[in-house]
């Protein structure tokens, strides 16, 4: 699907949501993708992407901002404390924030470089032992300790369990979000996007809609 019709498709769930025209961000996930498709995206205009692997976005990233000036990138995967300063020099929003240890590092990297990107807490609404992100009980501790350590968490971000209504998990995040005051919610993918808006998505994290399917097996 093209960016136009994704937007158009996303500018209709604001609306029938009530939502101000253009008040959520989309972010094209373009991880795994030949660049081919990120230059068409790149080239109708659109400057927000997500990557969930700092080394992916690494090799890709620098080299297509040359050429096509500075770009918003956002982190939607896992971050390990060993990849924090390259993730700091690459990206702009990290919506992977999910644990204290990684939380202490963050903050002490950024006293030392005196800025910081845009934070979201993934929160493991379906308590999925093999998912990153804190669970539910524990997202009220892990806020507060947040901001204790002077981290500017502006939302929080969600990857519902696969085979589960993710309305119910937006329901959540947005609850969990209400009660700490905090304004954004990165929720919905491509298959849900329209009903993440609906439950008040701020970010949605678009990919196989708009770029086709992931091919792992030619991306390696
Ligand atoms: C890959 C990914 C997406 C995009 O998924 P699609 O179903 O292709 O839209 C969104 N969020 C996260 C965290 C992802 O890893």
């Amino acid at each position: 699907m093209s960016l136009t019709e994704i937007q158009a498709r996303l500018r209709k769930a604001e609306q029938d949501a009530g939502r101000e025209p253009g008040s959520v961000t989309l972010i094209a996930v373009s991880k795994v993708q030949p660049i081919a498709r990120l230059r068409d995206v790149l080239d109708a205009g659109h400057r927000i992407f997500g990557e969930n692997r700092v080394q992916e976005a690494a090799h890709k990233w620098p080299a297509l901002q040359d050429e096509y000036g500075k770009v918003q990138l956002h982190l939607i995967g896992p971050l390990q404390t060993n990849k924090l300063k390259q993730a700091l020099e690459l990206f702009d929003v990290f919506h992977t924030l999910d644990r204290p240890k990684l939380a202490r590092k963050l903050a002490d990297a950024v006293q030392a470089r005196g800025r910081c990107p845009e934070l979201f807490i993934q929160v493991n609404t379906g308590e999925e032992p093999q998912k990153a992100g804190i669970l539910p009980a524990q997202a009220d501790d892990f806020i507060a300790e947040c901001r204790a350590m002077d981290l500017p968490v502006s939302g929080l971000m969600v990857i519902p369990p696969v085979n589960e209504e993710p309305s119910l998990h937006f329901a959540l995040l947005r609850k969990i979000a209400r009660r700490n005051g905090l304004e954004r919610l990165s929720m919905g993918m491509s298959s849900d996007f329209e009903r993440a808006v609906a439950l008040g998505a701020t970010h949605v994290r678009v990919g196989s809609a708009l770029f086709g399917a992931r091919d792992y097996g030619k991306a390696g």
